[in-house]
């Protein structure tokens, strides 16, 4: 198996990670390298735009940033999910008057400023009088005035520009329809064919959708590929949060969508009720959309951006992203710079170890929660320079990351799948390696691979997290702190 290490970058510097938005402002490996070199620890590839030959490319173009760095990265495969949408325009657009009337129908034909198809039977089964429909992201609001045979008729409280296929946000009503299209079933095929990391599902309404796409996920003898991140953008999905989480690998706070299905204002309060639920249960939990908004057109953000950015970073989340600045922006660097800088300031901050611990992560009965809770301890009391983390299956990582450990974490596993997916994890340095095989092994491979990776230098100490007999998952039992000495610098080969 492949051996990688960072010997060519050296470690990030900050805990928080950035998870960049593929698109056509990154199509080709020199711009991915410049953003996977400015600190996007992981790529999103969005299911909804663009064509599979172009992601294939994206995708490889990343594997190939892997090889070059020697460090794993993360690919999340993120479908489109049952998003609404209207029909086209005999001009391409219409604009609806405020005030205005405005029908949707099933008449196949392009619409004008009175009317548009909408091409999902289901919406017209369950939408009642008094209800919304909101139109390209919120900016247009409908109320909904009479419901009859495939057509609904709508008044405009809000008018504005229509164009083809916009989105269509029914925020009022629960629509009876799977949280995986033909098209997201296609998309996830071909994400695991090109062998993703995550795959994340938009819309998640009820826990049970999310056993559908994990259904769909197995490979062919019913093994487990890939991890599973759910999007909260739907009231229902906030209504069920906890059992959405204990489903999922990963959640997305997905505050686009979620801030048209709900008001704007619910989202801060949510964003920070969604971080803390989730870290409790020691989850990657990602914060998304318009974090650095203005970056797509202009070389600086907003004063606003920046405390948005940094606001998540000291509530803890494992992760920040990045949307249109990366995928379709004019300064896709920039903003991975930006971010990477708000990150670092911010943890650099004194008050940043306590307020990153105001949620309070009591651990769970076992040996790993433990012994992951002495890690931290010993990180605050003594000095050492990092914690090497030795795990099988990844699950040793997330309850060590769990506590919000004071150093950095480098974890050492012996599958590629499980490091690239660590890429996500909150402080988590994946490293793949060969296994190990005795305690004297593990001495000297944390050694040698702190050393190698910058986690260490002559006279710190490492503490080391680890499970023996080694080559079992769930067999956490072991701290031990060592002295890395100088005659260890030499000869770290292997
Ligand atoms: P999207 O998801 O960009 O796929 O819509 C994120 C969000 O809704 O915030
Ligand atoms: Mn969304």
């Amino acid at each position: 198996m492949e051996t990688l290490d960072t010997r060519k970058l050296g470690p990030r510097g900050r805990k928080v990670k950035i998870l960049a938005t593929t698109g056509p402002a990154c199509s080709d490996i020199d711009m991915l390298r410049r953003l996977f070199q400015a600190g996007a620890d992981a790529f999103r590839v969005n299911m909804s735009h663009g064509e599979h030959a172009m992601h294939a490319r994206t995708i490889a173009n990343i594997r190939q940033l892997e090889k070059e760095f020697y460090r794993p990265i993360a690919i999340l495969a993120d479908l489109q999910g049952p998003k609404l949408r209207v029909g086209t325009f005999k001009d391409g657009r219409a604009i609806i008057p405020h005030g205005g009337t405005f029908t949707f129908d099933r008449v196949g034909e392009p619409g004008d400023e009175t009317r548009v198809e909408l091409p999902h039977p289901e919406i017209f089964h369950v939408v009642e009088e008094g209800q919304r429909l909101l139109v390209n992201d919120g900016k247009i609001r409908l109320k909904v005035k009479s419901v009859s045979n495939g057509e609904i008729v709508c008044k405009a409280e809000v008018g504005g520009v229509i164009s083809d296929r916009k989105g269509v946000n029914v925020p009022d009503a629960e629509i009876p329809i799977p949280a995986l299209t033909e098209k997201d079933k296609r998309d996830l095929a071909f994400a695991m064919e090109q062998g993703v990391d995550w795959i994340g599902l938009s819309f998640v309404q009820r826990p049970d959708d999310l056993i559908e796409a994990r259904k769909l996920m197995e490979g062919p003898d019913g093994e487990r590929r890939g991890a599973l991140c759910a999007k909260i953008e739907k009231p229902q999905a906030v209504r069920r949060l906890d059992e959405i989480i204990a489903q999922a690998d990963g959640i997305m706070v997905a505050r686009g969508d979620l801030g048209v299905e709900l008001e704007p204002q619910e989202v801060p309060p949510l964003q920070k009720k969604i971080v803390n639920a989730t870290r409790l249960t020691g989850k990657p939990v990602i914060v998304a959309t318009q974090m650095l908004e203005s970056m797509i057109e202009s070389p600086a953000p907003t004063r606003a951006e920046v405390s948005d950015v940094a606001n998540a970073v000291y509530d803890g989340a494992d992760c920040v992203m990045l949307s249109a600045e990366t995928a379709a922006g004019d300064w896709p660097e920039e903003a991975v710079l930006m971010m990477d800088a708000i990150g670092r300031q911010v943890e650099k901050d004194d008050a940043y170890k306590q307020r990153v611990r105001m949620l309070d992560t009591p651990p769970d009965p076992t040996l790993a929660d433990a012994l992951s809770h002495a890690c931290m301890t010993i990180a605050d009391t003594v000095n050492i320079s990092a914690i090497a983390v030795f795990t099988f299956s990844g699950s040793s990582a997330r309850r060590v990351a769990r506590e919000r450990p004071a150093v950095p974490l480098m974890v050492l596993t012996p599958s590629m799948e499980v490091a690239r997916r660590v890429a996500l994890l909150w402080g988590g340095h994946p490293v793949a390696t060969k296994d190990i095989g005795s305690f004297e092994e593990m001495i000297a491979k944390g050694k040698r691979m702190a050393l190698r990776h910058g986690f260490a230098e002559e006279g710190t100490r490492l503490a080391m997290l680890a499970g023996v007999p080694f080559g079992q998952a769930g067999a956490t039992n072991l701290v031990h702190v060592v002295n890395v000495q100088g005659d260890e610098l030499e000869n770290y080969e292997g």
